[in-house]
């Protein structure tokens, strides 16, 4: 591998420019020219890329969202945009390619080693759904985020007694509502994972506010149904009329934590390795404090499992 190229596709994620940093001065270190693919694999089939050098990816670490944009890109999904994209790729000397997004990403970037390129995919969604690595980047920087905004909220609720219903991402996963609600003390979290007994939680709250509680989080993750609907209920069983807050968007945005640019610098410098060693076809993560490199076809054919310990734990200190 002489020339590699990097890009970002699917829903952004802070802490994707340390990433792309990452890769482009990992691989200029290396002694590799590296070109930066504007816009995902729609760039890709328009041809939209360029060198990148070590000032492009300057100021950049800080920065929340992706210098080179992304998309999403509907031809990319046929065999004939991939054959495409493989063709620009070796069109322009580059052998080796670096994906930064989600499962959807990473299958193009599968699709593109199986026809000859060397391809990686870092793991790039605030959702933390991708297995073979504990962690995906973004996914700290979305968790400070809603606890951040939860103080807030317990700010206004403690002082009016009131309840809160927060609604924050993960349509599959459900860990941001499971970190944060740990973090922030939320008396239930409602993930995809758990079935839960919102009569059982409402009765509980209620008895909670009895006992002289003032105030009450429930966080629910998007994928088992709106805080709206979850506000509805609780009043249904129990009276309580909590106020209802979606976080949506907010949770994307904003400098990724240090954790998240500690995590994209090591994750993207170790892709950057295993592809001048020949490897492709790999999801890169971290497990147990290990980087990992795992075929992109079992990554993305298993489910990520759901931390039950952390979970019960939360449920336990909620009392
Ligand atoms: P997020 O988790 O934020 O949604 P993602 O990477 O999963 O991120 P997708 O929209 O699923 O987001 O995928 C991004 C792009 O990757 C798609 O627009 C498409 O171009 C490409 N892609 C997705 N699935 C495949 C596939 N099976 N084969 C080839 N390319 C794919």
């Amino acid at each position: 591998v002489k020339k590699i190229a990097v890009l970002t596709s699917g829903g952004d994620s802070q802490g994707m420019n340390a990433a792309v940093r990452a890769v482009v001065r990992s691989g200029l270190y290396r002694g590799l020219e590296v070109y930066g693919v504007q816009r995902g694999y729609q760039g890709l089939l328009n041809e939209d890329l360029r060198p990148m050098d070590l000032r492009s990816v300057g100021d950049i670490i800080q920065r929340g969202g992706t210098i080179l944009q992304t998309a999403r890109c509907k031809e990319f999904m046929t065999a004939e945009g991939q054959e495409r994209g493989a063709e620009v790729l070796r069109a322009n000397g580059i052998d080796g390619l670096v994906v930064i997004g989600g499962d959807g990403s990473y299958q193009g970037a599968n699709k593109l080693s199986k026809l000859g390129i060397k391809a990686m995919g870092l793991p790039g969604t605030i959702d933390n759904d991708i297995p073979f690595t504990d962690f995906t980047i973004g996914f700290d920087t979305a968790v400070s985020i809603v606890v951040d905004a939860i103080n807030k909220l317990r700010d206004t609720m403690t002082s009016h007694e009131r309840s809160s219903v927060v609604e924050v991402m993960g349509r599959h996963c459900g860990d941001i509502a499971l970190y944060a609600g740990l973090a922030s003390g939320a008396e239930a979290i409602l993930v995809p994972e758990v079935p839960h007994d919102i009569k059982d939680i409402s009765l509980r709250m209620k008895e909670n506010f009895q006992k002289g509680k003032r105030h009450g989080i429930v966080i629910v993750a998007e994928g088992v149904c709106s805080g709206d609907v979850v506000a509805q209920q609780i009043t249904e069983y129990s009276g309580i009329e909590p106020r209802v807050t979606v976080l949506g968007h907010i949770q994307r945005g904003g400098s990724p934590t240090h954790n998240d640019r500690i995590l994209a610098s090591q994750l993207a410098d170790f892709a950057v390795q295993r592809l001048m060693e020949g490897d492709s076809g790999k999801g890169i993560g971290i497990v147990k404090g290990e980087f990992v490199a795992t075929d992109i076809d079992k990554v993305v054919s298993s489910k990520k499992s759901f931390n039950l310990d952390l979970y019960n734990l939360a449920m336990r200190l909620s009392q």
